[in-house]
């Protein structure tokens, strides 16, 4: 794809090929990818590449944002509406339900100040009833009911529980209700009848973004059964790409809401379809990196640069310049943050103890050295590297490495120099 211009069909087909396989590793259902495909191609056909950008990830840019646009926005859930607001939960057994009735309570209660009154129709299991209590007490703002033991049906657990925030004048509602391990074996008819004797506002099914496949029949089996009008996706810290949320949303219509980030209460955010887009993509966010890059480097000063490297002048000096580029693009981290895979980069640049202090300190280095050692390293004897590692106080055998990745960097710059300057950093950065 290295023409420029208006995007071809066959530029797209073979992009759309890779997207394909990104999406379906992604646990993206097989018909929901197929479809979106098909959509994308339409869309796609004749747009025009900005020049900045290459086709490929001219491409990839258009499947971003018809991928956010396809996930959908959130709209808030406005609980104002009602008083008390009637939320329930539903969803299999183990997806984060009780987890993220506390978490909503505890969102509501400290970002709007409202009172909630927390429930459950888990009754089957004892233990699930006093997990939510053990929750809610750690909530300001949030009361627990615990209906009567002799109580045993559903739909009148919630109806007390109701009748309960009513006179306590709670502003919401939030009743957690069983699940089970497979879809199959949920009783619905039970939240059919608890639906039906409260009416809720929001019925939101919660989903663990790692169930895979399954997720689209569970989707399906629940918003055929209940009025699902809402989802939640718990355990978005993982390393799941999120291709659940693709599934869910088209196969039930509904609003992804909220995402679960973790197992604290506060660990619950308002759902941001960009997000998502970029984890299911897998290539991080390219395009803004090339943004980001382009406001810090300007094209002329980038030319010079990659000149130099590619003569073999590049000093101590441009060597020291990079390093306070990068930390200006974000730090080694922030950089990272940008690429594909950024979950593996940073594990291995915590392992291999490349960080932002060693950049600082490696700054410190270069300007312990004399201009003419700048230039010309091959001066650096061992009686010049220990007085530069006494000037900037660091051990010789720090100022040894950073000479040798210096050589390193040059002996790349000789291997790659037909390539971009953003893959050259990338690489330097991975220390390839
Ligand atoms: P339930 O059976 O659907 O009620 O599930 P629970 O709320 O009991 O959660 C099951 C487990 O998942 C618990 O250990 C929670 O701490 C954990 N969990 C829930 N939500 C999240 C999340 O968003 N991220 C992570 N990492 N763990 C979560
Ligand atoms: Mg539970």
């Amino acid at each position: 794809m290295r023409h420029s211009g208006a995007l071809r069909e066959s530029d797209i087909d073979q992009a759309l090929r890779e997207i394909r396989i990104s999406l379906l590793e992604a646990d993206v259902a097989l018909d929901v990818a197929k479809k979106f495909i098909t959509d994308i191609k339409e869309k796609a056909i004749g747009q025009n590449v900005i020049k900045s950008v290459s086709p490929t990830q001219m491409v990839v840019k258009i499947v971003h944002d018809a991928l956010v646009e396809l996930l959908g926005t959130s709209t808030p859930i406005n609980v104002s509406t009602s008083k008390p607001y009637k939320i329930i939960l539903v969803g299999l057994q183990g997806t984060g339900k009780t987890t993220s009735a506390a978490k909503l309570a505890n969102y509501f209660a400290t970002k709007q100040n409202k009172k909630i009154l927390l429930a459950s129709t888990d009754i089957s299991r004892p233990a699930a009833v006093e997990q939510l209590n053990i929750l809610a007490n750690k909530i300001k703002g949030a009361d627990f009911f615990r209906a009567e033991d002799c109580v045993i049906d559903c739909s009148k657990i919630a109806k007390y529980a109701l009748r309960e925030a009513i006179s306590l004048k709670s502003d919401i509602l939030i009743l957690d209700t069983a699940g089970r391990l497979h879809v199959d074996e949920v009783k619905m008819e039970e939240i059919q009848s608890i639906c039906k004797t409260i009416s809720p506002n929001q019925v939101l099914l919660v989903a663990d973004i790692m169930t895979g496949q399954e997720a689209f029949n569970v989707a399906k089996k629940f918003s055929e059964a209940v009025p699902v009008s809402g989802i939640i996706l718990t355990r978005a810290d993982g390393d799941a790409r999120g291709g659940v949320a693709l599934s869910m949303r088209a196969v039930t219509g509904c609003e992804i809401k909220f995402l679960g980030t973790g197992e604290h209460l506060d660990e619950i955010v308002v759902f941001d379809p960009v997000r998502i887009a970029d984890r299911l993509l897998g290539r991080g966010d390219i395009i803004s990196l090339v943004e980001k890059a382009q406001e810090n480097f300007s094209q002329n000063e980038l030319e010079k640069e990659a000149k130099r490297l590619q003569d073999g002048t590049f000093t101590f000096d441009d060597f020291a310049k990079q390093m306070e580029k990068m930390s200006k693009l974000g730090g080694l981290k922030g950089i990272v943050k940008l690429l594909p895979q950024s979950n593996q980069i940073e594990k291995v640049l915590d392992q291999s103890g490349v960080s932002d202090n060693i950049m600082a300190r490696n700054i410190a280095i270069i300007r312990s050295m004399t201009k003419k050692e700048r230039c010309n390293y091959k001066l650096l004897n061992g009686k010049r590297r220990k007085r530069i590692a006494t000037g900037s106080g660091v051990s010789v055998q720090e100022v040894n490495r950073l000479i040798k990745q210096y050589e390193g960097i040059l002996n790349m710059v000789k291997k790659m120099k037909s390539k971009g300057f953003i893959r050259n950093l990338i690489s330097m950065i991975q220390g390839k």
